[in-house]
């Protein structure tokens, strides 16, 4: 109990150093344990603002960066949210506390597996995890009100902003690997607008199911 609390406090002020000030991500993070949602003797380390690697070549993100395209998101607790990149959990266990409805999807299966297992240990319901391409988002389940990509890729799919509500958010990292920049856009009559870059990240990328590359 003293090691979670510690936790949540450091990733809090992380948080806050950041420039974080939306009082509901705010408390989400001070709600939500890291080390449930990191692999087994990686405990120690999920205090720390960083990434951590979680398997199946992917990391869990810094929770700082987690926490700023979470506020970007500009949610009151009404919204049908759509996270593209489960990983293991994290991000996904914060949006449960900032939203209505919360669907993620994840390519790899184990890792969609591992991100329910986590969720179902810290009780936290109102989440479906879905296992699939998120660059062709989640027809069954659109419209969405806001959606926040964990991968990064040139440019945000084109079939994400038709699943999109009228005045939406749609948060992701884009460009060309190594010049990364997260943008918050708003959805107007169906398209991408008023794109503001928050900030330049390194994410790992998105990958699609037709991609030939191999790396998004
Ligand atoms: N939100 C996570 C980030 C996980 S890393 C967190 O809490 O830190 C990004 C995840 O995106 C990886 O698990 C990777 O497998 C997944 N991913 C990459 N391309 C994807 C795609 N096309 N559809 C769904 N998930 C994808």
């Amino acid at each position: 109990m003293r090691r979670r609390r510690t936790t949540q406090d450091a990733l809090l002020a992380a948080a806050r150093r950041a420039g974080v000030s939306d009082e509901r991500v705010l408390a989400a993070v001070a709600a939500v344990p890291r080390e449930h949602f990191v692999p087994p003797g990686a405990e120690s380390e999920a205090a720390l603002d960083r990434p951590i690697v979680i398997g199946s070549g992917q990391t869990t993100s810094q929770p700082s960066l987690i926490a700023s395209m979470l506020a970007a998101l500009e949610l009151t607790g009404t919204e049908r949210v759509l996270e593209i990149g489960t990983g293991f959990g994290y991000q996904t266990a914060l949006l449960a506390q900032l939203a209505a409805e919360v669907y993620s999807i994840e390519r790899i299966a184990s890792l969609a597996d591992r991100a329910r297992e986590h969720l179902a240990a810290c009780g936290i319901e109102g989440v479906e995890v879905v296992v699939g391409d998120g660059t062709r988002g989640l027809p069954e389940a659109a419209p969405f009100d806001a959606v926040v990509i964990s991968a990064a890729a040139r440019e945000v799919p084109s079939a994400l902003a038709s699943q999109v509500t009228d005045g939406g958010r749609v948060v992701a990292p884009v460009g060309p690997s190594g010049a990364q920049t997260v943008v918050r856009y708003t959805v107007r009559d169906g398209r991408l607008q008023d794109a503001r870059r928050l900030t330049a990240v390194r994410f790992v990328p998105l990958i699609a199911d037709d991609d030939t590359t191999g790396r998004g």
